[in-house]
């Protein structure tokens, strides 16, 4: 009996589906196209690994990165799956022996990257093959809109001709408007049922902080709650990712640096450093970490204003003017940049919102009507509005009287009326904008015009060099037809963060002992995976391990019924968890 459920449990060791996984695995085993978006973690692999199982055949699994597929493989072979990748790092027997085991149909699923399966061999070898489904990960890689276009994934199109009968299914994390119909035209999934769920993720706290001292926050933010727990810091610049990394060892944790400029050998031994060992901080460029699956990742920090706003991040206007400034420079066609203008707009957005942060990432990724979360920073501490009219108004003429030609730095000084050889240069003492503005300070100023480029009422000018422009939507403000509500941005608080501080998020282990069980369990799962060769996870994840601190299992059959721990897992590791267990409590 092959049904979803029963392999779900038989060889996954988990109890039920999550959110859309049965459906869309039903639609697959039946036959259907299926277009799946999921943020990462949600369980995409899933919903092509039972399907893999339920259909008759071979699954060939595209996907374009190695390390991935190995991991993949790797944890598949732990639940006794047949699984194997064909890859640049296979030697040539190694490939001839999997194309023969494959041809032999000993093989539930195959992993391929995009170039090899497009060989004219390899696809008339799959035409030998009983065939189960194409799956096509990291389906964003088709799209020139994504971040990630590799040209190899257009002629993926050609599944569609050679295999009409065997079913597609096309996941990404990745799935903003354009980067979608992009992908469902050029793979031609017109007639496929297209799922997008799970962009909200309860478990994640959306925190947006305004750059105060960013190495300093981010120093609170880590010793508050994610001390000794793995974790990525991103940031803009390869500099600064080096800095960055230098600074966190100093301060006593163990970091280390990725970016597209190391020596290719040192960049792939801290990502596998990252993936193998607990505790490791990752700083690094938005190179590191597309697709990663590494369930005991923490928290995700960006130190410069990103796209991927995961969890905690603080972001100032600099930002936003080197942001403009790369897209401006890139070799990217109009069409593109416009798609990234776009982008930059709708996070700016979601930064300067009043309104509930998840509410607004979820809409961006065209989830609409849900409630506000109560669990991010604008739900837990609402923020104050007030009526910015007269504020936006002066910002605004000022900018104007200015001649469209300055940063906030300038149109500030006007604004206070700093009577310095810059503003005497330019003459801008005799304006009648001049010191109109002193009610504010300075950073608060800052603020108002981060929101007004934030609501779309000034664009900044790359050509420019970073000036403000206005736009034409900011004619009704300036005549005084339209209300600018503003947000009061809260002090940097010095006190705040260390209240917080009693919340430190460890396990949901409420006794002390069993805490103590769960360090001795992943110092056995630690030895199981150094004698593997393969990370901690792949082993056993830690939310198996809680559940066996918990119940204290003495017997075998006590095993039955643990997360994560199938048939294969429990014959494997069955016994050695009972004897770690019992040797723990003889100690205790
Ligand atoms: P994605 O590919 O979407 O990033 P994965 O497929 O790697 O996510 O799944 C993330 C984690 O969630 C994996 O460790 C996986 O084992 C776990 N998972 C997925 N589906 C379920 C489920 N139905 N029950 C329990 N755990 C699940
Ligand atoms: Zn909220």
């Amino acid at each position: 009996m092959r049904t979803p459920l029963h392999i779900l449990t038989s060889v996954f060791g988990f109890p039920a589906f999550r959110g859309h996984q049965q459906e869309v695995i039903e639609h697959v085993v039946a036959g259907g196209d299926a277009m799946v978006l999921m943020p990462t973690g949600a369980g995409k692999s899933l919903c092509y690994q039972v399907p893999a199982l339920c259909r008759d055949g071979v699954a060939v699994v595209v996907s374009p990165l190695i390390a991935l597929m190995q991991n993949q493989v790797e944890a598949l072979n732990q639940l006794g799956v047949r699984a194997a990748a064909l890859n640049s790092a296979r030697s040539f027997d190694e490939v001839e022996l999997i194309e023969r085991r494959l041809e032999a149909g000993e093989l539930d699923l195959i992993y391929v990257a995009p170039e090899r399966l497009v060989l004219p061999g390899f696809l008339s070898l799959l035409e030998r093959c009983r065939l189960a489904l194409f799956a096509i990960d990291e389906a964003h890689c088709v799209s020139q809109w994504g971040h990630d276009f590799r040209p190899e994934y257009l002629q993926l199109a050609l599944l569609h001709e050679r295999f009409p009968a065997i079913p597609r299914i096309a996941l990404t994390a990745t799935a903003d408007g354009p980067t979608r119909k992009d992908i469902i035209e050029r793979l031609n999934l017109g007639e496929g049922r297209v799922f997008v769920a799970g962009f909200d993720r309860p478990n994640i706290r959306y925190r947006v902080a305004l750059k105060n001292n960013p190495k300093d926050q981010l120093l609170r933010f880590l010793e508050a709650e994610h001390t000794g727990e793995s974790g990525i810091v991103y940031c803009l610049s390869r500099a600064k990712v080096e800095e960055t990394a230098a600074w966190l060892n100093a301060k006593g944790y163990a970091a280390l640096p990725y970016h597209a400029g190391l020596d290719q050998g040192v960049r792939a031994a801290n990502q596998e450093r990252f993936l193998r060992e607990e505790g490791i901080v990752m700083a690094a460029t938005i190179a590191f970490g597309m697709g990663l699956d590494k369930p005991d990742v923490r928290f995700v920090a960006h130190l410069d204003l990103r796209m991927a706003s995961d969890a905690w991040m603080a972001y100032g206007l600099e930002d936003v003017g080197k942001l403009s400034q790369f897209i401006a420079s890139s070799q990217a066609s109009e069409a593109q940049k416009r798609v990234e203008r776009g982008k930059l707009n709708a996070l700016l957005g979601f930064c300067e919102t009043t309104r509930c942060r998840r509410q607004v990432l979820l809409e961006y990724f065209g989830e609409t009507g849900a409630p506000p979360c109560g669990n991010c920073d604008t739900c837990l501490e609402p923020v104050a509005k007030f009526d910015g009219t007269e504020l936006a108004r002066k910002a605004l003429s000022c900018v104007y009287r200015t001649g469209e030609s300055f940063g906030a730095g300038h149109v500030i000084d006007v604004l206070l009326g700093r009577d310095n050889e810059k503003v005497q240069r330019f003459g801008h003492n005799n304006l009648s904008t001049f010191g109109i503005g002193t009610e504010l300070a300075a950073d608060q100023w800052r603020s108002v015009l981060r929101q007004l480029v934030a609501a779309g009422l000034l664009s900044i000018d790359v050509e420019g060099h970073g000036a403000f422009k206005l736009t034409e939507s900011c004619r009704p403000v300036l005549r005084g037809e339209v209300k600018v509500d503003l947000r009061r941005d809260p002090l940097p608080a010095k006190g705040k963060s260390r209240k917080e501080s009693g919340k430190k998020t460890a396990t949901p282990l409420s006794e002390p002992g069993d805490e103590a069980l769960f360090q001795h369990l992943r110092a056995t799962r630690m030895a199981l995976a150094k004698a593997q060769g393969v990370p901690p996870y792949v082993i056993l994840h830690d939310s198996t391990l809680i559940e066996i601190a918990r119940r204290r299992p003495s017997r075998p059959h006590h095993l039955e019924g643990i997360p994560g721990l199938g048939d294969s897992k429990r014959d494997r590791y069955g016994d050695l968890l009972l004897a770690a267990v019992m040797e723990f409590e003889a100690a205790e």
